[in-house]
């Protein structure tokens, strides 16, 4: 080998070096900048119900599964399109270890909800249920919210106009008087996804296909609320109707 071949050796094994050491800290300076990115826009999901509190039932299926699985669903969903997700509850309990004890045990899962909302506050709040009427003709998702809360009112309607393209029953927003609507500070909305009573819904919310499509009809409705509203966390963050009540 002549000394030109060595040098190029040489020369070839330094940019190999150099550029393995670019690598390096580039990888170095993308874990870094990502911690220091704003984290994504924060969203709580409340499966309804729990523990001992089944909600709504027919042949032996029960709201709280069928809200526990969607919840799951729903922040599966989000956590793909970089929302960051905190659930209420994720496994087959009621929220009541969250509030001191004393008072009803319903009281109490209500307030945990509420107060979990209070302290992180989310851009939005979703509560899930299952609806359930005697007419069992009735079906289809309905989206709620809080009488006289027009930001709730548009995400609930922003919601329920997505969710209407992939339903054969054409609904339109509720108000309504929830306590966890009530007493939440960010924009809430509770969905009913379907009738328990209604044999085609029943079929549909044991499906995970199914759900997977609401969660994305949800996730769609909430991206153009944000974008036409933008989340402002300090807004939340005022005088807390959660912590007045509480
Ligand atoms: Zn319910």
């Amino acid at each position: 080998m002549g000394s030109i071949d060595l040098l190029v050796v040489v020369v070839k094994r330094r940019v190999i070096v150099t550029m393995g050491l670019c690598l390096v800290w580039l990888g170095v300076f993308g874990i870094v900048l990502a911690n220091l990115l704003p984290d994504g826009k924060l969203v709580v999901i409340d499966p309804g119900h729990g523990g001992i509190d089944g909600g709504t039932s027919n042949r032996g299926i029960l709201e709280k599964n069928i809200n526990l699985r969607m919840g799951h669903i729903l922040r599966q969903v989000l956590e793909n399109n970089h929302y960051r997700v905190i659930m209420t509850r994720t496994d087959d309990s009621d929220v009541t270890n969250f509030v001191p004890p004393g008072g009803s045990r319903y009281q109490r899962d209500l307030r945990g909800r509420v107060r979990l909302v209070g302290r992180v506050q989310p851009c939005s709040l979703i509560s899930i249920h299952v609806n359930w009427h005697q007419e069992t003709w009735r079906s289809g998702a309905i989206v709620y919210y809080q009488e006289g809360e027009t930001s709730g009112r548009l995400l609930a309607e922003l919601i329920q106009k997505e969710l209407n393209t992939i339903q054969k029953t054409q609904r339109q927003v509720r108000s309504a008087n929830f306590y966890v609507l009530r007493n939440t500070n960010a924009p809430a909305v509770l969905i009913e996804l379907g009738f328990i009573s209604n044999p085609e819904d029943l079929k549909a919310m044991q499906d995970d296909t199914w759900l997977t499509r609401q969660a994305e009809a949800i996730m769609v409705g909430l991206e153009i609320f944000l974008q036409q509203t933008r989340c402002l966390p300090q807004e939340a963050g005022g005088q807390s109707k959660a912590k007045t009540r509480l």
